[in-house]
């Protein structure tokens, strides 16, 4: 688009400045206003369009001192010559300030370019600190950091909050049995499962070796303790070819935030409801009044 619009405007310059030169062959060193489409190639920043200015408003002036017999008499060849010297001075003059601007705009994208890899790295880095390498889940840390806003949040409001403990039964077994290998490989399709199963409203984080868990911020404590156990259930039911048919199974502890209460209570009364779902026999969610419910 700018070929076309550059062209028009250093012909239109160029005519502009050919009827002045022609109309007037009595005012001397009208023919100078045929600098103006040098200028005006400044704006497009392109050599190759003021190189074309300089030969294209040269070769005007000859022709209009060779063709027009007032001009003829009025322009001497020492005329001529200047003109066509300031001509090429000028042209220096404007490729000058043209290769200037082209370094400077150079320049300035260069430093967009850093500056938006800068800001990529930034966002990449982030994201690196805030989640868990094997499982892409928030870590540990973001995951304390999340629930100290909520809480923060739910005792000014009526937010619901609710935590879930979820601890892969048996895994050391699945370590000792399998490989070290094929346990990462059950951690990153059980994270993957959790992940796919929860709505948006809630986070759920690796909080520790084998252990997730699952903030819910939008349902009721009952609606919480249904999803957990979906998802409870399409774990049990995974097939994982790398274990000769052995099943994955993990148990969860389910408990809501009062208000008064603190993060850290929070989290034992979850941590104390897995640990009853693994005293009752495993793979099982136990909620917050203490009701073991049987897989
Ligand atoms: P329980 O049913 O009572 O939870 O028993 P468990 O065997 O699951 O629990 P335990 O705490 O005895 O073992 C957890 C194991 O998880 C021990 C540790 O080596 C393993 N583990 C922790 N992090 C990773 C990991 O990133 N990859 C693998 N493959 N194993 C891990
Ligand atoms: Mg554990
Ligand atoms: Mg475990």
């Amino acid at each position: 688009m700018a070929a076309p619009a550059s062209t028009f405007f250093i012909l239109t310059g160029t005519a502009i400045g050919a009827i002045f030169t022609i109309t007037n062959p009595l005012v001397h060193g009208i023919e100078y206003i045929l600098m103006l489409p040098l200028l005006i190639s400044l704006f497009y920043f392109n050599k190759r369009y003021l190189l074309f200015s300089l030969i294209l408003n040269c070769l005007l002036f000859i022709a209009v001192v060779q063709l027009s017999e007032r001009h003829h008499q009025n322009v001497s060849l020492f005329d001529l010559l200047a003109f066509i010297f300031i001509m090429i001075g000028a042209y220096f003059v404007v490729l000058g300030a043209l290769s200037r601007g082209l370094i400077l705009i150079s320049d300035l994208t260069k430093t967009i370019q850093s500056e938006q890899e800068l800001l990529v790295r930034t966002v990449v880095m982030d994201k690196l600190s805030k989640t868990d390498a094997l499982t892409d889940l928030y870590n540990h840390k973001t995951f304390h950091e999340y629930l100290d806003k909520l809480v923060e949040h739910s005792e000014d409001s009526d937010m619901p909050l609710h935590l879930a403990i979820m601890d892969i039964d048996n895994f050391k077994s699945i370590n000792d049995t399998f490989g070290h290998a094929t346990g990462d490989v059950v951690l990153k399709r059980v994270a993957a499962v959790i992940s796919e199963s929860i709505s948006s409203s809630e986070i759920v984080a690796r909080y520790g070796g084998e252990e997730f868990a699952i903030i819910f911020t939008e349902k009721a404590l009952h609606d919480s303790y249904t999803e957990v156990e979906t998802i409870r259930e399409s774990i049990h039911q995974m097939d994982f070819d790398e274990m000769d048919g052995r099943k994955v199974s993990v148990s969860i502890g389910l408990s809501s935030y009062q208000k008064g209460s603190s993060k850290s209570k929070l989290f034992q009364e979850s941590d104390q409801l897995l640990y009853q779902a693994k005293r009752s026999g495993k793979n099982r969610t136990v909620m917050d009044d203490s009701a073991s419910i049987l897989a």
